[in-house]
């Protein structure tokens, strides 16, 4: 069976969150950390978390995933950006504790014409002055689209940034089948290929988490406009088939197409469960 979930807003709590998931059928979430446009995070309520593991616990979900804000550049030109990067991922990772075990997902950032090389260097020296050996959240990448000048749209960049960072073991990537389509890689035409190249250039064992989108956009677009499944270029067919993949067996896999509530998530949901029987 797949492990579905969506993005939720967590300004309920967790308990909220895990309530919803399972409304919908949904084994797994997504949440924003913090206004994903940045700010300061609410404070966490250890009863809340307390309630939210046992409902987890009871309905045998898998890992969940915590999204950074949009904001959060730490290959930035501009040093308080930077500074904010380091404050908003050191704060979230701890936070993150209270939820033991579970998956921190970022965009590695835009190198805003500073060069892909720099970025990477950038984005690594933030996580090396971030990661400790003693906490239990595995970091993702997250593949990007390549819209301006994002770093991460190629598997080598994200390879590269991995290679740099010393607790190579707290690392993991989140592909988002609407980015690595945008990116132009061809996960309609050819989804072993793309698996394949990801497999030999960052490494099957590092891919945590998937994010299922749509795209508006044709494959190499580097626009980064999600759609709801079956309604844009990559089509309902290729994504079942595409989740469906025994090598992407047991990951987390977080819609996040513009649907306009809950249920409209649970609908999706429920078509890619009966679609993958
Ligand atoms: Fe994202
Ligand atoms: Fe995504
Ligand atoms: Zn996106």
């Amino acid at each position: 069976m797949l492990n579905l979930g969506c993005h939720l807003t967590s300004s309920k709590g967790y308990e909220h969150m895990g309530r919803q998931a399972l409304q919908i059928n949904a084994d797994t979430f997504q949440f924003f950390t913090r206004n994903p446009r940045g700010g300061k995070a609410k404070e966490i309520d250890p009863e809340d978390v307390k309630r939210f593991l046992e409902i987890a616990e009871a309905n045998n979900f898998v890992k969940i995933v915590a999204h950074a804000p949009y904001t959060l550049n730490p290959c930035s030109a501009e040093q308080k950006t930077r500074d904010f990067a380091y404050m908003a991922m050191k704060d979230d990772l701890e936070r993150m504790e209270f939820t033991p075990g579970n998956y921190y997902n970022f965009h590695p950032g835009s190198h805003v014409g500073q060069g892909i090389e720099k970025g990477v260097e950038m984005i690594a020296d933030l996580l090396n002055r971030i990661l400790k050996p003693e906490q239990t959240t595995t970091v993702l990448l997250e593949t990007m689209a390549g819209k301006g000048s994002e770093v991460g749209s190629r598997f080598e960049e994200l390879a590269a940034i991995i290679d740099r960072v010393d607790l190579k073991e707290k690392m993991g990537v989140c592909l988002d089948t609407c980015h690595v389509s945008d990116a132009g890689y061809n996960i309609i035409g050819d989804p072993e290929g793309v698996l394949d190249e990801f497999d030999r250039i960052i490494g099957l064992n590092r891919l945590k988490a998937i994010h299922v989108n749509d795209s508006l956009n044709p494959v190499g677009a580097h626009k980064d406009r999600h759609a709801c499944i079956g309604e844009g270029k990559i089509g309902l067919d290729a994504i079942v088939k595409f989740i469906n993949n025994p090598r992407l067996k047991g990951l987390p896999m977080i819609l996040e197409t513009p649907q306009p509530d809950l249920e409209g998530y649970g609908k999706e949901i429920k078509m890619l469960r009966e679609m993958s029987k």
